[in-house]
């Protein structure tokens, strides 16, 4: 029974290889930023809809989400699974954390569920949820709060890292915007008269940096002065940090946003500026389900004869899935070069041949692990006790 599941999913991937690689490269060639992704989004559905699949665009308020959905002829008692693509690219770097590659893994592991619910006489319902700013402003985050994810069973994707692992935790993170507010002056005639609100991104940065020391080793602190003012002969009464932080653990990450926004308001308070702190949603640390990950790695480290490395930093909008449902976020090697993530060199290894063979088979393992849970009782219900425990 399985060994022939398996086959029908190679074949059905296989089968459309040729395909996903144009639009992968027609995503990775026009680079769009979070909530941007019209483009990737239009040529991704009008592909599901030359399928022959329903697809439902605008999701969750968002308007470059979708969700393409098959039901099984026999009827949908069986599982609902769902999987995951991102489609955003970063400023200026483009497709430099392979969201091209992403988007066809999601299409990939759709079609060869969809077939398998078509053939191997198996019941449940498969979705692709096409899932945008990734990178910024969490777009599964919005989605989950409208609801989109409600009554799935399980939830999975594929992300291409410099290795692969199925057991990934990732950090979890907030970004935040801070906005400092002066008083302009002539820098030579009268710069007693101004408010130097670009000295209190200065200060601000130089303290985060004193703060430093006392980080514990998983902890990250990270960003820019994204305007510090305009000309050297004005003081500036404008200035802008981008800014994120990390933690090992999602109930670590309020320890150092009370730290960090002290620190904001003490460079205030230091140079008389006022100042507004923007925040974005909060990514929680990514939990995989053991079981699943289990199952992820083997079949990986057979194909690559390595262990699996999942001493991988980062965050991802997926791990606040993993808090509410059963999921698999499984990383595999892009390139075999251990090049990193967003990167300029990465943005190159995501359009190559190589980079579409690895993502394809990173699908195929998502796609046989989500097969087994619909037709191995057993196993799903291993799957169950182990999302209990954790
Ligand atoms: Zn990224
Ligand atoms: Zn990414």
């Amino acid at each position: 029974m399985l060994i022939s599941i398996e086959s029908v999913i190679h074949q059905a991937i296989s089968d459309v290889s040729h395909e996903l690689r144009k639009l992968s490269l027609e995503i990775h060639d026009n680079p769009e930023t979070a909530l941007e992704e019209k483009h990737a989004c239009y040529v991704l559905s009008r592909y599901l809809e030359s399928k022959g699949y329903k697809v439902e665009q605008g999701i969750g308020g968002l308007e470059t989400a979708f969700v393409a959905t098959y039901i099984s002829t026999s009827g949908d008692s069986g599982l609902n699974i769902g999987f995951c693509s991102e489609y955003d690219a970063l400023p200026l770097i483009g497709h430099g954390c392979g969201h091209n590659l992403i988007a066809i893994s999601g299409v990939a592991m759709f079609l060869a569920l969809s077939k398998v619910l078509d053939t191997c006489s198996v019941s449940g319902t498969v979705k692709l949820f096409g899932t945008p700013a990734e990178e910024a402003k969490g777009g599964k985050i919005v989605l989950q709060k409208q609801g989109v994810f409600e009554g799935m069973d399980l939830l999975m994707m594929v992300h291409p890292s410099a290795a692969f692992c199925g057991n990934w935790h990732s950090q979890a993170s907030l970004s935040m915007t801070v906005e400092y507010f002066g008083k302009s002056a002539h820098a030579a005639m009268s710069p007693w008269d101004g408010i130097n609100a670009g000295s209190a991104a200065t200060i601000a940065l130089q303290t985060i940096g004193v703060m430093r020391e006392q980080l514990k080793p998983d902890w990250r602190a990270h960003g820019i002065i994204a305007d510090g003012g305009q000309v050297a002969n004005v003081i500036p009464d404008y200035s802008r940090i981008e800014y994120t932080i990390r933690t090992g653990w999602s109930g670590e990450l309020g320890i150092l946003r009370t730290r960090i926004l002290r620190i904001f308001e003490a460079a205030a308070l230091a140079t008389g500026c006022t100042h507004k702190v923007k925040e974005e949603h909060a990514y929680l640390d990514n939990l995989a389900n053991p079981v699943l990950a289990e199952m992820y790695d083997d079949i990986m480290s057979v194909k690559y004869h390595k262990q699996p490395d999942c001493n991988v930093g980062g965050s991802t909008d997926f791990g606040n899935l993993s808090h509410s449902f059963i999921t698999l976020h499984g990383m595999y090697d892009l390139a075999g070069t251990g090049v990193p993530n967003h990167s300029k060199e990465f943005a190159k290894d995501a359009r190559t041949k190589e980079a579409h063979e690895r993502t394809l088979f990173a699908a195929e393992t998502i796609a046989r692990i989500a097969a087994r849970c619909l037709a191995d009782k057993e196993f799903w219900s291993k799957v169950q006790q182990a999302h209990k425990d954790m």
